[in-house]
């Protein structure tokens, strides 16, 4: 317990751990309250469309899972971040970054959450650090602002492809008028693409004394503890001295420009974003910076206090499927299961190129349920399997036989097939897509997000296909394995090359053999 020693606070180390552990451990389980009512909201709107409503049930029967705390409800358990405040009267007599990382690998190794933290042993050598370490942790000096000192924290955990959204552009004045900031976020908000796993919490910040600054209150935006910054009031004349404010008018702009993007909430329709934040602060007269971050579906935030008192933790939901009920939603009569039941079945047993003509009947778009076997690989087997190739050496059989899903696993829990399993961002595999698929590999590949113009190319070319599957569904992805079996690279540690089976794995055509691409 925390006490107090002439009006100073003495906070044990192992407290500051405990914290740490309970909020990464908690957040890759449970959502908060406010987060699943805007997605029960989305799905309980008259006017939803495209494939929203199966992505969006998707996600929520996905949180009902998780809750069971076996499955994290993503596979990338994300990176461990901390943001403390430490009043002046708080002393601990400790390394307090140490105990905070104690915290975050006590949570990552017991609950069998994912490591995702690589080291460079050289420039170009690296190795999984074991135990998701190292986190990025910011500890502010505050003044105590009442008699009673506190140690404040924000625990955030937070996701390689939503991270890869966060734009810093520096830009000028010119984009000081209406048409053109429109025009500026039209362009930006549409090439944030479905990769980072919508519906996103966006964050726009424009202004700032550096990089630095701006970037800082991006990130804090996107977790929602600069809420209560207050909004700009034209009618305020004495607003033009506030060093910092939101504004609704373009929050609502960006809402309504998200839905015109037609992405969805994945796989097209009206519900890119859950909800924005639009901050402004000051600059200097030779620069108009404004950055563009997102926090992705698996939104990992959560705050807790140490005081006299003790530990003071966030409480998110632990009985989602309750909560949900009360907010209108029933996922018994799902139509995830009215949907999944009316869709093509495709056998993934049959001879590659008879999969591939099956396919080709059908348009972007298309839901369709896969049943057989799958290769799990993602970028280290790609970049050995680039190598091998290099090297004029045949790949194994498998990546010709079977179509390739990009994704790591979480941990395996006691009693599961496998752990959480969803999908990567299938970008980062374009480089190998022309050299794999005219050699007969990969024709079909698995995953999430948008693909360039390589990937594109190469299936039309060589008779391929991209198909995605729900992004931030991962412990409901998961249920659809019956087996898994390790087949090479077990060094890469998540990364591992696996052979998989899935019954009824749903998917949607997004790239197909005759050029078509759902997201042009
Ligand atoms: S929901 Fe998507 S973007 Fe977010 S952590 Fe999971 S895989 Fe990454």
């Amino acid at each position: 317990m925390p006490r107090l020693l002439n009006d100073r606070l003495y906070v044990p180390p192992e407290l500051i751990a405990k914290a740490a552990e309970v909020a990464f451990g908690d957040m890759a389980f449970y959502f908060r309250p406010n987060h699943l009512a805007r997605l029960a909201k989305m799905l309980n709107a008259p006017d939803i469309g495209g494939n929203d409503s199966f992505v969006i049930e998707n996600l929520l029967t996905n949180a009902v899972i998780s809750a069971k705390e076996q499955l994290p409800h993503c596979q990338d358990t994300g990176t461990a971040i901390v943001y403390a405040w430490k009043d002046e009267g708080v002393y601990t007599g400790a390394d307090d970054r140490d105990a905070l990382e104690k915290g975050a690998e006590a949570a990552y190794k017991n609950k069998l959450l994912r490591f995702s933290q690589f080291i460079p042993a050289s420039f170009f050598n690296e190795f999984n650090s074991g135990n998701n370490l190292p986190a990025q942790i910011h500890i502010e000096a505050a003044a105590n602002d009442n008699a009673k000192p506190s140690y404040r924290f924000l625990f955030a955990a937070k996701g390689g492809g939503s991270t890869n959204k966060t734009t810093y552009i520096a830009s000028t004045p010119a984009l000081l008028g209406e048409a053109p900031f429109r025009a500026f976020l039209e362009e930006r908000i549409r090439g944030l693409g479905t990769a980072g796993c919508p519906p996103y919490q966006l964050a726009i910040v424009a202004g700032g004394a550096s990089p630095e600054q701006n970037l800082e209150l991006l990130k804090l935006a996107t977790t929602e503890i600069l809420d209560e910054v207050p909004y700009f009031d034209p009618s305020n004349p004495n607003q033009n001295s506030h060093a910092l404010f939101r504004d609704r008018y373009w929050e609502d702009q960006i809402k309504e420009i998200g839905r015109n993007t037609g992405l969805g909430a994945q796989f097209g329709g009206t519900n890119f974003i859950l909800d924005v934040r639009v901050l402004r602060l000051g600059r200097h007269a030779a620069t108009f910076p404004v950055s563009i971050g997102v926090s992705c579906i698996a939104h990992r935030n959560m705050l807790a206090v140490i005081d006299s008192e003790g530990l003071s933790i966030e409480q998110l939901v632990n009985t989602p499927e309750t909560y949900l009920k009360e907010c209108g939603v029933n996922l018994q009569s799902t139509a995830v299961t009215r949907k999944a039941s009316a869709q093509k079945h495709i056998s993934l047993e049959k001879p590659m190129r008879e999969v591939c003509s099956e396919l080709s009947a059908l348009k972007t778009g298309d839901m369709v349920l896969l049943s057989g076997k799958l290769i799990v690989a993602r970028d280290l087997a790609h970049l050995r399997w680039h190598e091998l190739i290099s090297q004029r050496k045949d790949l194994p059989e498998y990546v010709k036989k079977h179509p390739v899903y990009y994704a790591g696993p979480a941990g395996t829990p006691p009693g599961k097939v496998i752990g959480s399993l969803g999908p990567t961002t299938a970008q980062r595999m374009d480089p190998y897509a022309e050299e794999l698929l005219s050699r007969g590999y990969s024709l079909i590949s698995l995953a999430k997000g948008n693909r360039t113009k390589l990937c594109l190319d190469a299936c039309k070319k060589h008779g391929g296909f991209f198909l995605g599957t729900v992004g931030g569904a991962a412990a409901l992805l998961s249920t659809y394995v019956t087996s898994n079996e390790l087949m090479d690279y077990p060094e890469f540690g998540m990364e591992a090359v696996r052979l998989i089976t899935v019954k009824d794995f749903p998917a949607f055509i997004v790239i197909d053999d005759k050029g078509n691409d759902l997201y042009k």
